[in-house]
C-alpha cells in the first residue's frame, strides 16, 4: 500500500525538496509513498487571493484566515478521509517517535503548514486537526517541519530501510538514546575503538551497548531517563499491581 502524503502549503515548490533524494527519494520513485501538494491560496475567496489578515487584538504580523484554511482542510479530508491532519505549530504537542510509528502504520497523513504568525485558532476548534511541534524552536514556516515529519514516517515504511533492525534499535524506540557507534580506522588521533566492540563476543557487546545507552540517556536527557525509569518500575498489569497492593 502506498503511504499518501498530502501537504497543504503556500509554498508547494519547497516539496519534495530533501525528500526527493536518498532513501525517501528512492522510495518516492518506487511508489512506496506518494506526495501531493495543495496550494492553500487556491482556497482564498476574494479576487486578490488573500490568505491572511491582521491579528485580532492587534500586534505584529499576519494570521492565516480560518475560512481559507477550513476549505483547504476539507478538500484534503474529502480526498483522504482516513488520513489524520497534522498542523505544524510550536504550540503543538512535541512530535515523538511513538507518534511517528503510529502515523507510518496508517494510510498516510495530511500536513498543514503555517506561515506568518500562524493559524486562526478556530481551525482547531472546528476541524479534526492535531497540533504538532517539532521542538522548542521557531521556524519561519511549517514546510521544514513537514519535511521532518514526513522523513521520519517514510523511513519506517515497509521496504524503505535496508536492514529492518536499523529501525527498531534506534534512539527513542525503547525510551532510550541509542548507544554510540564506531567504525574503521580502529585507531585515530590516539583514540581507539572500545576493545569490547572488537572482541566478537556478542553478549558482551550487547551488555556494553545497553549500559552506554542507559548512561548516556541519564546524563544527556534526564527527562527521557525519568520516563524510562518510571515505565520500567511500573507494574506490567493492573492485576499485578492489585496483588502487590493487597500484600501490603
Ligand atoms: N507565532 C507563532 C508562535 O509563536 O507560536 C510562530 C509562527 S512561525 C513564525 C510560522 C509557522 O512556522 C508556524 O505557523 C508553523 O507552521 C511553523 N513552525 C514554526 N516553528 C515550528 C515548530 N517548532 N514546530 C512546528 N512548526 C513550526
Amino acid at each position: 500500500m502506498t503511504f499518501a502524503a498530502t501537504v497543504l502549503t503556500l509554498y508547494p515548490e519547497m516539496f519534495p525538496g530533501p525528500l526527493g533524494v536518498s532513501l525517501a527519494g528512492r522510495a518516492l520513485d518506487q511508489g512506496k509513498w506518494s506526495l501531493e501538494c495543495v496550494q492553500i491560496r487556491d482556497f482564498a475567496i476574494d479576487r486578490h487571493k488573500t490568505v491572511d489578515d491582521t491579528p485580532a487584538g492587534g500586534g505584529a504580523g499576519m494570521v492565516l484566515r480560518v475560512d481559507v484554511l477550513a476549505a483547504a482542510v476539507d478538500h484534503a479530508l474529502a480526498l483522504h478521509p482516513d488520513s489524520p491532519v497534522l498542523a505544524m505549530t510550536p504550540r503543538g504537542r512535541p512530535l515523538s517517535q511513538e507518534r511517528v510509528r503510529e502515523l507510518a502504520a496508517g494510510p498516510g497523513i495530511t500536513v498543514l503548514c503555517g506561515r506568518f504568525e500562524g493559524f486562526d485558532e478556530r481551525i482547531f476548534e472546528t476541524r479534526p486537526v492535531e497540533e504538532v511541534s517539532i521542538g522548542d524552536i521557531v521556524l519561519s514556516g511549517g514546510e521544514p517541519a513537514a519535511i521532518m515529519l514526513l522523513d521520519a514516517c517514510i523511513r519506517l515504511l515497509p521496504g524503505v530501510m535496508g536492514a529492518p533492525s536499523s529501525g527498531t534499535e534506534e534512539s527513542f524506540e525503547n525510551g532510550l538514546l541509542e548507544y554510540p557507534h564506531y567504525t574503521r580506522p580502529v585507531e585515530w588521533e590516539g583514540r581507539t575503538i572500545p576493545e569490547v566492540l572488537r572482541s566478537g563476543d556478542h553478549a558482551k557487546i550487547a551488555a556494553w551497548r545497553k549500559q552506554r545507552a542507559e548512561d548516556d540517556t541519564r546524563s544527556r536527557r534526564p527527562d527521557l531517563w525519568e520516563r524510562h525509569a518510571d515505565a520500567r518500575d511500573r507494574p506490567a498489569s493492573g492485576a499485578r499491581r492489585k496483588t502487590k497492593d493487597q500484600g501490603k
